[in-house]
């Protein structure tokens, strides 16, 4: 599960980890009031306005703007909040911004001169370890630092039992170019954002930038913070963090069925069981001259009200030109499925677009003879080859 940088910010706050102080707010006047207490809190001068969407680049999509008066701030967080933000993450659609997070400016000139880096901490599954990943090179696109700057990409791995040690903690500042304050300061900051990845379950915490500041602090300017969904049960507070908004309305709604859905642009629907079968049947989809219109995996437990489910939802998307079920009868039996998909197709009335039905394993034949025989514009196959060539052939 993905979170707002405000909420990643409040979570890492909570591991004593020094963040860019900020309020979440859905007003304009709202924002005005949190500028003000901000100042009374931090003393800043200048504040940014920074979109609350779930994509990065946001700066780059007029989405993070500096605010040096109050009058500035009131009219900058007029321009973002309510806008459709595009980034280079939110694909061309762009996304709607509902909350702007007020945040003091940390830029500001002093001693030194501010130093932007970048960390983030994620598991490396070919090493079955986690891994940290920082360079001095923050504030940017971190995949292109690491194509064109591979050398300034520094990799950290942890030991699973020993955790992350204090040599380490200290060659990442050393590496980082730090030295006195500063270096003390990256070595708490980095030894409690592990702490924080390991108490929430995180699946991916990304701080771009993390900033020196002109007193030789160190602080998360930006943070993004994902959650292992598998863990997520252990963090009711976090779950309740959850912003629909920022989800697909099909694949929430598939949520509530269990179904694993993912919405994509194409014009073939599919229900499969298992992961690995839908990306195969997804390729023969593709083969057959189609472009699947979404990834379906009804789990290993399919019955009558999965399928129909499933049915509603893939029906949901208007450029579907025809459904292709692809079933293995493992676990499941496919006569009971054949009777869902008869059940369905009653349920749900009209179904104008052709289903193509191939239902492989325990009682397959029974399941062919039950959809032959409802009478219904459903062509049931054996073969995956014959599917294929039905959906080509509905298609036309
Ligand atoms: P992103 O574009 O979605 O990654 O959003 P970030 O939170 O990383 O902000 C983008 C950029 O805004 C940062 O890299 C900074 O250069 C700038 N920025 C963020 N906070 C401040 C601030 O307090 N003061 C100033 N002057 N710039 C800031
Ligand atoms: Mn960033």
């Amino acid at each position: 599960m993905n979170l707002h940088e405000y909420q990643a910010k409040e979570l890492l706050y909570a591991y004593d980890v020094p963040v860019q102080k900020g309020i979440a707010v859905d007003t304009v006047d709202a924002a005005v009031a949190a500028a003000e207490s901000l100042t009374a809190q931090t003393g800043t001068k200048w504040h940014v306005v920074k979109a609350q969407i779930h994509a990065g680049g946001r700066g780059k999509g007029g989405g993070v703007k500096l605010a040096k008066n109050l009058e500035e701030l009131r009219e900058k967080a007029n321009q973002i909040l309510g806008m459709t933000l595009v980034t280079p993450q939110t694909g061309p659609k762009g996304k709607v911004v509902h909350k702007i997070l007020i945040a003091e400016d940390v830029y500001a000139p002093g001693a030194s001169e501010p130093k932007e880096f970048y960390m983030s901490i994620l598991l490396d599954r070919s090493s079955g370890k986690n891994v940290i990943i920082y360079s001095t090179e923050g504030g940017m696109d971190i995949e292109e630092v690491a194509e064109k700057t591979p050398h300034l990409v520094h990799k950290t791995y942890v030991h699973p039992n020993l955790g992350l040690q204090a040599f380490q903690q200290r060659e990442i500042a050393y590496n980082l170019g730090l030295s006195g304050k500063a270096f003390k300061a990256m070595t708490k900051f980095v030894d409690n954002l592990y702490k924080a990845y390991l108490g929430v379950d995180a699946s991916l915490v990304e701080i771009n930038p993390v900033l020196k500041t002109s007193d030789d602090g160190i602080i998360a300017v930006d943070a993004k913070v994902s959650i292992d969904g598998n863990a997520l049960y252990r963090h009711p507070a976090i779950e309740a963090m959850r912003d629909l908004n920022e989800e697909d309305p099909t694949e929430v709604e598939a949520g509530k069925y269990n179904l694993n859905f993912v919405k994509l642009d194409g014009n073939v629907g599919c229900m499969v069981n298992g992961a690995g079968l839908a990306m195969a049947t997804m390729d023969i989809i593709k083969l057959s001259g189609g472009e699947p219109a979404n990834f379906l995996d009804v789990g290993g437990t399919a019955n009558a009200q999965t399928v129909e489910a499933g049915f509603r939802i893939i029906l949901q998307d208007p450029n579907v030109k025809a459904i292709l079920v692809n079933i293995f009868g493992g676990i499941v039996r496919c006569d009971r499925v054949a009777q869902g998909i008869v059940d369905a197709y009653q349920n749900i009335g009209e179904i104008n677009v052709p289903i193509i039905v191939r239902l492989q394993g325990t009682n397959a034949k029974e399941a062919k003879e039950l959809i032959d025989a409802s009478g219904l514009k459903v062509h049931s196959v054996i073969l995956l080859k014959e599917a294929a060539e039905k959906v080509k052939e509905v298609l036309g």
